[in-house]
């Protein structure tokens, strides 16, 4: 099928739903410039994910050492990267009506950047804009633990309220979601009618069940990623392409079946 027809066929699908819930991955972002951590010279080269644990977070002081040298670098590496057009095309259909909530696996808060209302983002792998005290709960803005280990070269931040272990607020490997949000993203996925899922390969879990779910209880799913993916062939509409180029287009069609509709 042309991509043009593919695309026009989801608006029909988003005009025809009464809730539509659009899921994400890092496909959204690469087209803001953000590093591939995969790819040779990424940053995967310097820090082994498999090192990279919550596990080995909270036991060693060592390990919490090379995870904020690792957070220093994504940092600096995230802190130029701005929305693209996939974020942007999703926060205005948003505020159109016609998406209700964007779920998503990034940590980058790009969503929101693009305007995308922050209660009607729902990141299951949290954000790494924030940290906290693991023992009080207390939240700071990064700047303060990256203002720790810059300035007074501190090699591992601490709470200033309790001197606690201070942590990213993103979900580390081997962490559990966070059960607040997940437990939302899964009510949501139940009540939608159809689900987008947009630039995730869908093969991390627990976050590639929702998708699942929400077919499950009768959602149509639609697919928009540059490779296939396993669920494609279990999905309603399948778009392969890039996330920004096929949500801009997505947007002009949707805007065009709403002006026609208008007139009639
Ligand atoms: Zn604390």
């Amino acid at each position: 099928m042309a991509q043009n027809d593919a695309v026009g066929q989801l608006a029909a699908l988003i005009m025809d739903s009464r809730d539509t819930v659009v899921f994400t991955g890092a496909g959204v972002s690469t087209e803001s410039g953000l590093p591939d951590f995969r790819s040779p010279g990424g940053i995967w080269e310097e820090f082994d994910p498999r090192e990279m644990t919550y596990q080995k977070f909270i036991n060693s002081r060592t390990h919490r050492q090379k995870y904020w040298r690792f957070y220093l670098q994504l940092w600096e590496e995230f802190g130029s990267a701005e929305p693209n057009s996939a974020h942007e095309s999703i926060a205005r259909l948003q505020r159109l009506g016609h998406v209700s909530v964007v779920i998503t696996q990034n940590v980058d808060g790009l969503h929101q950047r693009a305007g995308s209302p922050g209660d009607r983002v729902l990141r299951i792998h949290g954000h790494m804009w924030s940290v906290h005290c693991i023992d009080c709960r207390h939240t700071y803005d990064h700047r303060y633990a990256r203002d720790q280990l810059k300035q007074s070269g501190t090699a591992v931040p601490l709470c200033g309220s309790c001197g606690g272990i201070l942590k990213p607020c993103t979900i580390a490997f081997g962490e559990q979601l966070p059960e607040d949000v997940f437990a939302q993203a899964q009510k949501h996925c139940t009540t939608c009618d159809l689900i987008i899922s947009v630039g995730s390969s869908l093969t991390v879990y627990p976050a590639a069940l929702l998708p699942q779910l929400a077919q499950s209880t009768g959602a149509k799913h639609a697919i928009i990623n540059r490779d296939p993916t396993e669920m494609d062939p279990t999905a309603d509409l399948v778009i392969h392409g890039l996330a920004g180029e096929v949500l801009k287009c997505l947007l002009q069609q949707v805007n065009r079946c709403e002006s026609d509709s208008n007139s009639q």
